[in-house]
């Protein structure tokens, strides 16, 4: 299986990483929508959020947690959103869970 992602963890595609933990990686969206854009991502693979919840809840919790620590880092004092698409109605396009920590800038809702 070729996955972008799990060739970014392995170093094999460079990418902009901002921050990385034992199961985690987190490095700046190639695309980004927002001042800040960063995409957190488990170093295993798993194609949702959910089933990386339903196989392994305290990694989804890592994850998460990352994804709050970049938010802290990144200075997202005013608030910021985390998004993780699942499947194709939402444009998941990249079928590794991926958690966008969006801020920067004030943040319509709800979602185009
Ligand atoms: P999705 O649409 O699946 O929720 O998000 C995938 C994200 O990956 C998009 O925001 C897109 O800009 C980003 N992306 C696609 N290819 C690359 C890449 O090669 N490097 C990085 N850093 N981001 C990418
Ligand atoms: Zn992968």
């Amino acid at each position: 299986m070729s996955c972008l992602f799990c060739g970014i963890v392995a170093r094999d595609i460079p990418a902009t990483v901002v921050a990385e933990t034992e199961r985690t990686l987190a490095f700046r969206d190639l695309n980004a929508v927002a001042p800040t854009h960063v995409l957190v991502v488990p170093k295993d693979h798993y194609a949702t959020a959910v089933e990386l919840a339903e196989a392994d809840p305290a990694y989804a919790g890592e994850l998460l947690a990352a994804a709050g620590a970049v938010a802290q880092q990144e200075g997202l004092t005013g608030g910021y959103r985390l998004v993780t698409n699942t499947g194709d109605d939402a444009g998941q396009s990249v079928h590794h869970v991926h958690v966008h920590v969006l801020g920067g800038r004030s943040l319509g809702w709800p979602p185009g």
